[in-house]
């Protein structure tokens, strides 16, 4: 992996050597033990929030570490290194809940739900997507009726990370009329009246909790509004291209993943008398892995650079959202190819990150959608 220059400098290499023995001393030993529960224990957030992992990308003033795109990377790719992506979920949630607070939010709102989140005191989860549809954000149904100093919150909202445990849910709501216009963001607290969740079991990402909410009658501070009233799109606009590099990034890490195993795989396992390296058919899959790799990484570098620098290429973001997805659906199944049946088998990295595989392609906007994005910014 070795990621260097121009983009990388001493600052970030220090960051990836304290998340690397992070990740080695409090997540690596008990991984399988939390995916097979289907959780991972509350407190490593406050022991994450501790070597401020949880605020790297956040103000000074509300207790985080400013950083540039590649801190993120850097992160991310040291996260994945035990090949759970549910760990990275569930952990970094409050990665989609908070940045529309920062950027929108009223300074009091800011000061009281942003700092106990990085310091992994709280959690933070982001609704959007509806029993009813995802994909079409603008029509969404969940409504939030101002009363006096309260929103009164009718609706249901599926597949939240991060659901069941979350303090603090930004909610997508609709305060005005049709469209993207009658949107807003409000934050729902844990024991607000009316709010409710149950579980979800999924395909992969065991270890990070998914919920189904429903807000019956709630009844939300007015003081909780994030931003303008029917302003709540811009808000959701704001994570967009940060959600999907991360998801891109995310992508990138973990076929890397698949990669190092299968080579050291490879290596080691024998037939036919000789190890499965010196087949001409396996090293090519894995050369093809390595070529693939280095495309999406190559693209996710340049882009998380300009996105840096206050660029906004959204059409590029999302092509390159699908650009490692796919990558990563090539090496995961390729990887788990050459495992043979013990890429099958629970407790291999390769067979977790095949499980998890699809979820990078439909969460943070679905391909064909991302394609569609694409289209019209392209002006087709
Ligand atoms: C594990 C997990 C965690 C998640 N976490 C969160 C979270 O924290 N917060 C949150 O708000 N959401 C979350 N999601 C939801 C995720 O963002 C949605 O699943 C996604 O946006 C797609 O929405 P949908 O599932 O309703 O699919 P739909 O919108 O019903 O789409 C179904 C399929 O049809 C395709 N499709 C839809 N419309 C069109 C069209 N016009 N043309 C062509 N194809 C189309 C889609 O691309 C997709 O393949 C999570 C999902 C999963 C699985």
């Amino acid at each position: 992996m070795a990621p260097h220059a121009p983009y990388y400098t001493e600052e970030h290499e220090q960051l990836r050597e304290q998340v690397r023995r992070f990740v080695q001393r409090e997540i690596a030993p008990d991984i399988e033990a939390w995916e097979e529960a289907g959780e991972f224990p509350r407190s490593l957030y406050a022991k994450a929030g501790e070597m401020g992992l949880l605020g790297i990308g956040y103000p000074d003033a509300l207790g985080g570490t400013p950083a540039d795109p590649f801190h993120r990377i850097v992160v991310t790719d040291e996260l994945a290194r035990p090949g759970s992506g549910g760990i990275i979920a569930g952990l970094l949630s409050h990665g989609i809940a908070l940045p529309p607070i920062v950027a929108l939010g009223s300074e009091s709102l800011k000061q009281r739900i942003v700092p106990p989140v990085l310091r992994g005191e709280a959690i933070a989860a982001l609704a959007i997507t509806e029993p009813d549809g995802g994909s079409d954000v603008a029509n969404l149904r969940t409504t939030a009726r101002r009363e006096g100093d309260h929103y009164i919150v009718d609706g249901s909202k599926t597949f939240i990370t991060s659901g069941m445990r979350a303090d603090y849910v930004t909610v997508a709501v609709r305060t005005g009329g049709p469209g993207m216009g009658g949107i807003s963001l409000l934050v729902v607290e844990r024991d607000t009246p009316g709010f409710t969740r149950t579980p979800l079991a999924k395909m992969g990402w065991w270890c990070s909790d998914t919920a189904t909410l429903y807000f019956d009658g709630c009844r939300v501070p007015a003081a909780n509004l994030v931003g303008d009233e029917n302003a709540g799109f811009l808000g959701i606009m704001h994570n967009f291209n940060g959600e999907r590099i991360a998801i891109a990034s995310m992508a990138v890490a973990f076929s890397q993943v698949c990669l190092d195993e299968a080579i050291a795989w490879a290596k080691e396992r024998n037939t036919f008398g000789k190890p499965l390296v010196h087949r001409q058919v396996i090293r090519h899959k894995l050369v093809d892995m390595a070529q693939r790799i280095g495309s999406s990484r190559a693209w996710l570098e340049q882009l998380a650079w300009r996105v840096g620098q206050g660029h906004w290429p959204i059409a590029e973001v999302c092509m390159l959202k699908n650009a490692a997805t796919q990558c990563l659906e090539f090496c995961a199944k390729e990887a788990v190819q050459i495992f043979g049946g013990a890429g099958y088998i629970r407790g291999q990295k390769v067979e977790r990150i095949y499980r998890e595989t699809k979820v990078l392609s439909i969460g943070g906007g679905a391909e064909e959608i991302m394609k569609e994005l694409a289209a019209k910014q392209m002006g087709l």
